[in-house]
């Protein structure tokens, strides 16, 4: 139905490589726009409505975290950073100011569509298959942590707490399967709702430190998500 394609701003300087992105994304039904530099990006993020930002690293005018950064001042529409191999340390830089998901160049047509899927999907607020049947409860108390998910809030001693989509899936997560833990990659199934892409895992790292740093006093010493040593993560009972 074309009254509800999903509309993607692809922001990338390599003619050849928007230019097939964008030929791959439109055969697999959503629409494109292409910026070519970092200005014309972050104007066109601004002022266009999007579902999702393809979001290149190395751009002339203005690189993708500047962007990335203007853009997360206003919107919290997806942004997937593409990076080059070598800039591999840039991605944990990347998801820390904002960035929901990373691919690296040279990355698969296959795996960019399904990254993209997941984040439009998660953005949009649709129910993950996979963790729908498992997750249904409104309100979910430890502690002095109120996960109230009817109306997706958290709060801690009655003071809320601001949390991203992806912050708060993993919370609700862990938190409605109290006791058991769970490995990164299986988290990166149940919540991101992808499979074990390699070079993924540092996206659950990532976003499990910023959730610690807001629900946790001490992020370093955790009360509430706890990791047990080369298993994985659990709320304890
Ligand atoms: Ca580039």
């Amino acid at each position: 139905m074309a009254d509800t394609k999903k509309k993607i701003l692809i922001v990338e300087d390599e003619r050849k490589i928007s230019q097939v992105v964008q030929v791959n994304l439109m055969m697999a039904g959503y629409d494109c726009d292409v910026a070519s530099d970092g200005e014309e990006g972050l104007r066109m993020a601004l002022t266009g409505v999007y579902d999702l930002i393809l979001l290149d690293l190395m751009l002339p005018k203005r690189d993708g975290f500047s962007v990335c950064k203007e853009v997360r001042k206003t919107l919290d529409t997806p942004i997937i950073m593409v990076t080059a191999k070598e800039e591999a340390d840039d991605k944990v830089m990347g998801l820390e100011i904002g960035a929901d998901d990373y691919v690296t160049k040279p990355f698969s047509i296959k795996v960019l569509l399904a990254r993209i899927k997941a984040n439009i999907r998660r953005f949009s607020g649709e129910v993950v298959e996979r963790v729908a049947p498992e997750v249904n409860e409104d309100k979910i108390v430890i502690r002095e942590l109120v996960i109230d998910n009817k109306n997706f809030r958290v709060s801690k001693g009655g003071r809320e707490i601001e949390l991203s989509n992806k912050e708060y899936e993993l919370l609700y997560f862990l938190a409605s399967h109290v006791g058991e833990v769970f490995e990164r990659e299986e988290l990166l199934g149940k919540v991101w709702g992808y499979d074990n892409y390699y070079g993924a895992m540092r996206t659950v790292d990532v976003t499990m430190s910023r959730l610690r740093a807001k629900i946790e006093d001490k992020p370093a010493e955790p009360e509430y998500i706890i990791t047990k040593r080369s298993k994985g993560y659990y709320i304890p009972k």
